[in-house]
């Protein structure tokens, strides 16, 4: 490690005044060349700030710090002194574009240059058209140009400055002011070596973003031409099997799809808290209408996998799969995708299917804070919408972690909470940090619960007596937080990441719901066949045995080898 006490900078500089002059120096010069160091960071600070938010900041400045540091190493050869100068004037300027280029992005896009808007503008863009659009706004690149011109130029000159400055003398006496300093800086270097051991955050710094970045762009853009390919062979495969429609009728069906919900945090299904104060008054006043299918299961414990087993009818690998939107578009559906999330692979492979798109989300990631509730307007209009035959899918952020994030500030009234549920886990033996995540993923729940409620109220008052409306509600998977063990987040090795719930409402229905249907166990990747149901959509091939809402609906329970024995009946 650098060694940065005052004694170090002490030993005669290369060149400068105390080449000529060793003896002791003023204390005050120690303070201003720390002061000038903190100075060099200071561009970088302010597009840091400029370009991030909240927590990043604080990351991208413990990531550009050892940067500055280094400028208090002793150094001796003038040829090492000269090229840290340009790494040093090189490394902040990578900062600054940084923060310039995201700052630029976000005022203008509202969006992260790793969102799906930018990457898949990025790769969709041909040179002609960059030139295009550097043409269209050369004032302010130029302008761009003249402040990194000027900062290049004033971080050269100080760097430069700090290397002749005069050295303290040897043997001189340490203030306590000193040792503070220095204690501090060690702090702070702690703090550096964990941001470059941690992955996740190491990747935010401009040196490993920016080549990320442009591979990114890169792969999406290999990726997409196949992806077109493979949604035409999807849609021709849907012609092939020609579904049609036997309903008589306008018809309107939904899919509200969400994340990471356990059905063992809903009081709808007997959890202690209080979270679904909503979808209860819907089931109080639907009665038998609405069906609460008490032991739904998903076969996959992350998102990818469990939408595309929904998607392609439970059989993705199979040659004839089948794509639900695919199958709906063919038999006379209009279909919408209203989506939360801001991702590039659920994008090509299933919302692209859809004649309406709306993504409202540009930030993508686990720090992303759009709330759901911002669908609402989207899917109003949809309900609206002057379509006959209309099937529109809401795909919501739910619960997916970080949970914090998925309710308005200040909204949670289970923190701190001294009830029973606390008890319970306290007695398990849960930590106080499992127990105060499991609080913020309640208060999630309770949110979630109002914009699914929301979504059903629309949904209600836009039904009209003689239209059919059908409507399902269910999770991509579960999530564990601290329901088996002390662990918290996607869960693939215990029950509660499998554990979702789903919910069916229809104004009316042609037949009669069996009389056992909310206790049959249910799993996602058959949801397809039930929603075909709900569609009223008929082709050869139909597999009745696997939709829920029909009389000859029969369970086979999923593989799951990753759970060993952990469920031994699907039921409970
Ligand atoms: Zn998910």
């Amino acid at each position: 490690m650098a060694d940065l006490s005052p004694d170090a900078v002490s030993r005669p500089a290369p060149h400068g005044p105390s080449h000529a002059a060793p003896g002791p120096a003023p204390r005050s010069g120690w303070r201003a060349r720390w002061l000038t160091v903190a100075a060099l960071g200071a561009p970088g600070l302010c597009f840091i700030v400029l370009g991030y938010e909240g927590r990043r900041v604080a990351q991208l400045l413990t990531l550009l710090l050892p940067l500055l540091l280094w400028l208090r190493m002793p150094l001796r050869t003038p040829v090492g002194i000269m090229v840290r100068r340009w790494l040093v004037t090189l490394g902040i300027l990578m900062f600054v574009l940084d923060g310039a280029a995201r700052t630029y992005l976000l005022s203008s896009y509202q969006a992260a240059p790793d969102s799906t808007l930018v990457l898949s503008a990025m790769a969709n863009t041909n040179l002609r058209e960059s030139l295009e659009y550097a043409a269209q706004s050369w004032r302010g690149l130029a302008l761009f140009g003249l402040v990194l011109a000027a900062v290049a130029a004033w971080v050269w000159q100080v760097s430069g400055r700090l290397e002749q400055a005069p050295a303290a003398g040897p043997g001189r006496k340490r203030s306590l002011m000193e040792y503070a300093v220095l204690v501090l800086i060690g702090i702070l270097l702690l703090l550096s070596a964990a941001a470059y051991a941690n992955k996740p955050w190491r990747r935010l710094h401009p040196v490993l973003f920016w080549p990320h970045w442009v591979e990114s762009t890169e792969k999406l853009r290999k990726g997409w031409a196949n992806q077109d390919a493979v949604r035409n062979e999807a849609l021709e495969r849907a012609q092939a099997a020609a579904p049609v429609v036997l309903r008589e009728g306008p018809s309107t069906v939904v899919l509200v799809l969400t994340d990471s919900i356990n059905r063992d945090n809903f009081s709808l299904y007997g959890y202690g808290r209080k979270t679904t104060p909503g979808l209860q008054q819907h089931q109080r006043q639907l009665g038998a209408q609405m069906q609460v299918l008490r032991n739904a299961w998903s076969v996959d414990a992350a998102t990818l996998p469990a939408i595309g087993n929904l998607f392609a009818f439970g059989m993705p690998e199979a040659d004839d799969a089948q794509h639900l939107l695919a199958m709906a578009r063919v038999a006379g559906y209009k279909v919408w995708w209203i989506s939360n999330h801001d991702d590039v692979a659920i994008e090509q492979q299933h919302a692209r299917h859809a004649d309406v798109l709306q993504m409202i989300n540009r930030e993508p990631g686990r720090s992303s804070m759009s709330l759901d509730g911002e669908m609402l307007d989207e899917f109003n209009t949809a309900l609206q919408a002057p379509a006959q035959r209309k099937f529109i899918v809401v795909h919501m952020q739910g619960a997916h972690p970080h949970y914090s994030l998925r309710f308005p500030k200040g909204h949670n009234p289970f923190d701190d909470a001294d009830d029973a549920v606390d008890a319970a886990m306290s007695q398990q033996g849960r930590p106080v940090w499992v127990r105060e995540l499991r609080q913020n993923y309640d208060a999630a729940l309770l949110y979630h619960d109002s914009v699914v409620s929301e979504l059903l109220r629309l949904s209600r008052e836009a039904a009209k007596p003689q239209a059919y409306t059908g409507w399902m509600y269910l999770s991509d998977h579960g999530q564990e937080v601290g329901h088996v063990g002390n662990h918290v987040g996607h869960s693939p090795g215990t029950a509660a990441g499998y554990r979702i719930p789903a919910i069916v409402w229809q104004s009316h229905t042609a037949a009669p719901i069996p009389a056992d249907f909310a206790q049959r166990p249910f799993r996602a990747d058959w949801a397809a066949w039930t929603l075909a149901d709900l569609l009223g959509v008929q082709w050869h091939g139909l597999q009745a045995q696997r939709n829920v809402l029909h009389a000859d609906y029969r369970w086979q329970a999923p593989h799951m080898p990753q759970l060993g024995t952990q469920i031994n009946s699907f039921t409970d």
